[in-house]
């Protein structure tokens, strides 16, 4: 697989820094958080046994309880993943996108998951096989130490979200929940139906359409047929509960303290 390089990158925060490459992988450019900015030592140990893949709205990555023979790397898009019930019907505990790697139990040799995988906006990602993963992570020390860091990040993701499916208004909830999509797929317009965004929030879809209206008559988006267009990023803070922002700052410290180590 053919790796090359141009002379800028994207850096970890979306910063783009001079003089040092963006890598590509089969003429792709790498996009996605956790593959930027590695050594050359590192990325020759990865990028090899990475395949470029298209991700479609409703592909399944993996299901609850099944063997995880494949890791993620996110490029593009989003992945929601999603708490399934015997009966069918599931909730949202953690969103994905371009920062962030689907397969985490495959980091500590384990290869299955209680939760369902699901691209809810397509995009694209490096596929790994688990074998693969397993064995090129011996020589990249700083990868590792990222993807064990997003590891704890969706953690706290999916603690925060509970308390907030459980404590906080549906317009609350929705506003939060579009303010990390943006920041997952880097666009003001999010392709989404009113039907899932039921289910991502884990309510009736009447609610989310009532939702949808309060915060489209406050003029902070436009929700049209299968999409919903930010207009007021501020004000939209304005509107979400609290969770956002905890996230938020709790992601500053933590890239606070990553800043100040010497492993990455
Ligand atoms: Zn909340």
């Amino acid at each position: 697989m053919a790796v090359r390089t141009s002379l800028l990158r994207r850096s970890p925060r979306g910063k783009v820094a001079a003089n040092r490459p963006v890598p590509n992988i089969d003429g792709v450019p790498v996009e996605g958080d956790l593959l930027l900015g590695l050594s050359s030592n590192e990325c020759d140990s990865i990028f090899p046994k990475l395949i470029f893949l298209p991700l479609r709205t409703h592909d399944v990555l993996r299901e609850p309880g099944e063997p995880i023979k494949f890791g993620y790397f996110m490029n593009r898009g989003l992945t929601s993943v999603l708490s399934v019930m015997k009966d069918g019907k599931s909730v949202e505990v953690g969103l994905i996108g371009k920062e962030g790697f689907v397969g985490c139990p495959l980091l500590v040799g384990l290869s299955t998951s209680p939760t369902r995988a699901v691209i809810q906006i397509e995009g694209s990602g490096f596929r790994i096989a688990a074998a693969d993963l397993e064995h090129a992570l011996r020589d990249c020390p700083v990868l590792e130490r990222r993807l064990q860091r997003f590891v704890q990040s969706m953690a706290m993701q999916g603690t925060q979200v509970a308390a907030c499916n459980r404590l906080h208004e549906v317009d609350e909830r929705l506003a939060r929940w579009l303010l990390m999509s943006q920041d997952r797929i880097g666009s003001a317009i999010v392709p989404l139906t009113q039907e899932l965004l039921g289910h991502m929030l884990g309510t009736r879809r009447s609610s989310v359409t009532v939702a949808a209206g309060i915060l489209q008559k406050a003029g902070l988006i436009t929700y049209t047929r299968g999409s919903v267009k930010i207009e007021d990023r501020p004000a939209l803070m304005n509107a979400a509960c609290e969770c956002y922002e905890s996230m938020l700052e709790q992601t500053r410290n933590w890239e606070s303290e990553s800043s100040q180590s010497i492993s990455v």
